[in-house]
C-alpha cells in the first residue's frame, strides 16, 4: 500500500519515490483488478512468451532478432544487415524513430505501459511471486517495517531465491539477442573453464536485473528512462494519455453513500464525483496522484482507471472519472488523429519505409570490395611485366553457403596469382579475403595505368565484373 501521508508530507519532494532528504520512499502499490488490468496481462504474458522466443525462432536462418556486435552482424525477421548496409541501417533506423515518434504523438505512453519489458516482467512475473510469498501491500509493509523474524527472514530468503532464478533466466534471454541460442547453448552445456568469461557476462547480468526488478523497479521509469524524458516533447494535447476528468471529479469531498444521495435529491450542496478515496494514489505503481494532472513519472499502466472504475461502480457514479482521452478533449475540444505533427511524422515513416525496401531489394548477393595492399603500388618483374599486389574481400549475403573465384579477363595478356588456393568457401553472412599479385604486360600501361577487369564467379551460380586500375611506370622505359 502506498503510504499516501507520505507521499504529502513533503512540499519539496521532486519525486514520489524520494524522500526530501534523497532517501528512497518505498512504494507498495495495491494491484486493481479489472478490465485494463485483465487485457494487460493478456498482452504481457504473449509479450512475455514473444520477448523469449524472439532469439530461438529462425527466420531464413538467423533468429527472428539478432544483435551480434562481435560479429557485426543485425538481423531483424529475415532480414540480415552487415556493417557496410549503411545505407540500409541509416534507413531501418529513421524508420524506428519515425514510428515509435508517430506512436507516441498518437498513443502516448502505450509502449510503456502496456508493452516495455521492464512493466511487463515486474507487473506479471515479479510483483505476484513477491504477492504470493509476503502477502498482501498492508501486510508487506508492516511487516518490512517490524523487527526482523523468522517470518520476515524466510519469506524474503525465498522471494529472492525466486527472483535470481528467473533474472538468470532472463539473462539468458537477453544475452541471446546477442549472440544467438546456437551459441549460447553451446557455452551453457560446455566445459565451464573454457567459457569462465560466459559465466561473468551471466552473473553480472543477472545481478543486474536482479537488481532493476527487485530493488530499482519504478525508479528505471522515473529516473533512468530516456523515452519517459523525452515525452514532454513527443506528446501533445491531442495525445492519448490517462487522465483524471477535474470538470466531473472537483470539487472533491470524501462522504459516504447516503451523503451522496441526499446531494443527489438537492438535500445537500452537489460536490464532484471524486470522493478522495486515494484508490488511484495507492495502486499507481510510480506513486503520483493522477488528480495533479499529467506527469512525467505517469507510465500509463491503467491501473488508476481501473481502480477508479470499482470505486465509481460501488457509489452508483458512471465509470470513466480517470480515463484514456486528450488534454484537448478534457478541455471541450476534440482529439484528431490527422494534425500537422502526425501527418509529417508519417511521411518521415512513409519515406524511411520506402528508402529501406528500395535498398533492401536492390542489394547485392554479395558484397565485393577490391584494393590495393599497402606497399609498392607495382613491381617490375625480371621479364618486364608489371605486378600489383590487391586484395578480394567478398562477404556472402544470400542466406547459404557460397564460394567465390576470381579470375583477370582484361587487359589482354594479364594473370592473376593468388596467394592462397581459389575458390574460397564462404558460409552465410560469412566475409573472407585473398590477396593476389595481378600481372600485365608492360604495353597494357598507358600514362602509369591500366585498367584491368576482373570477373568474380560464385558458388551459388553467376558472375560479376568490377574494373580495378593496374598501377605501373609512367613514361616510355621508365621502371622503378
Ligand atoms: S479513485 Fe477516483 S474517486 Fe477515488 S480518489 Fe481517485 S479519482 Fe477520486
Ligand atoms: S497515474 Fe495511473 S496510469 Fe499513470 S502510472 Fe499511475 S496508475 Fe499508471
Amino acid at each position: 500500500m502506498t503510504a499516501t501521508s507520505d507521499i504529502l508530507e513533503s512540499p519539496e519532494a521532486v519525486l514520489t519515490t524520494l524522500r526530501a532528504d534523497g532517501r528512497r520512499r518505498w512504494l507498495y502499490p495495491t494491484p486493481s483488478p479489472g478490465r485494463y488490468m485483465d487485457a494487460r496481462r493478456v498482452v504481457g504474458w504473449v509479450l512475455i512468451l514473444l520477448y523469449i522466443a524472439l532469439p530461438i525462432i529462425k527466420i531464413g536462418g538467423y533468429p527472428a532478432v539478432l544483435l551480434d556486435v562481435m560479429q557485426r552482424e543485425f538481423a531483424f525477421f529475415g532480414i540480415v544487415f552487415y556493417p557496410t548496409d549503411t545505407l540500409l541501417l541509416m534507413a531501418f533506423l529513421i524508420g524506428i524513430i519515425a514510428f515509435v515518434i508517430l506512436g507516441t504523438a498518437l498513443l502516448g505512453r502505450v509502449w510503456c505501459g502496456w508493452g516495455c519489458p521492464q512493466t511487463v516482467y515486474l507487473e506479471f512475473v515479479f510483483r505476484p511471486i513477491e504477492r504470493l510469498l509476503e502477502g498482501k501491500e498492508h501486510t508487506r509493509k508492516r511487516r518490512d517495517e517490524g523487527p526482523a523474524t523468522w517470518d520476515r527472514i524466510w519469506r524474503k530468503a525465498v522471494k529472492w531465491s525466486l527472483y535470481t532464478l528467473v533474472s538468470a533466466v532472463l539473462a539468458h534471454t537477453f544475452v541471446a539477442y546477442f549472440v544467438g541460442w546456437g551459441d549460447l547453448l553451446q557455452w551453457m552445456t560446455g566445459d565451464p573453464r573454457e567459457h569462465w568469461g560466459f559465466f561473468l557476462l551471466m552473473a553480472g547480468t543477472t545481478g543486474l536485473i536482479l537488481f532493476d526488478f527487485g530493488i530499482f523497479r519504478e525508479q528505471m521509469c522515473t529516473i533512468t528512462c530516456p523515452y519517459a524524458r523525452m515525452q514532454s516533447v513527443l506528446l501533445d494535447p491531442e495525445s492519448l494519455i490517462v487522465s483524471y476528468d477535474p470538470s466531473r471529479g472537483e470539487p472533491r469531498a470524501r462522504r459516504s453513500k447516503a451523503k451522496m444521495a441526499r446531494e443527489a435529491d438537492g438535500l445537500e450542496a452537489a460536490k464532484g464525483d471524486c470522493i478522495d478515496c486515494y484508490a488511484c494514489v495507492r495502486t499507481c505503481p510510480t506513486g503520483i496522484d493522477i488528480r495533479d494532472g499529467l506527469q512525467m513519472e505517469c507510465i500509463a499502466c491503467t491501473q488508476c482507471i481501473d481502480a477508479c472504475d470499482s470505486i465509481m461502480d460501488k457509489i452508483e457514479k458512471p465509470r470513466g472519472l480517470i480515463r484514456y482521452t486528450s488534454e484537448n478533449e478534457l478541455a471541450g475540444g476534440k482529439t484528431r488523429i490527422l494534425r500537422p505533427r502526425t501527418i509529417l511524422y508519417s511521411l518521415l515513416l512513409l519515406i524511411a519505409v520506402s528508402a529501406f525496401t528500395t535498398v533492401a531489394v536492390s542489394r547485392d548477393d554479395y558484397d565485393v570490395n577490391i584494393g590495393r595492399v599497402s606497399g609498392d603500388p607495382y613491381t617490375v618483374l625480371p621479364d618486364g611485366a608489371i605486378a600489383n599486389r590487391l586484395r578480394f574481400r567478398v562477404r556472402n549475403q544470400t542466406g547459404g553457403p557460397s564460394s567465390f573465384d576470381v579470375a583477370v579477363i582484361a587487359p589482354e595478356g594479364a594473370s592473376i596469382r593468388p596467394i592462397g588456393a581459389l575458390p574460397i568457401t564462404l558460409e552465410k553472412g560469412e566475409m573472407k579475403r585473398i590477396e593476389a599479385f595481378v600481372v600485365i604486360d608492360p604495353s597494357s600501361v598507358e600514362n602509369g595505368v591500366a585498367q584491368a577487369t576482373f570477373e568474380l564467379s560464385f558458388g551459388t551460380g553467376g558472375t560479376e565484373r568490377y574494373d580495378f586500375p593496374i598501377l605501373g611506370p609512367s613514361g616510355p622505359g621508365q621502371t622503378r
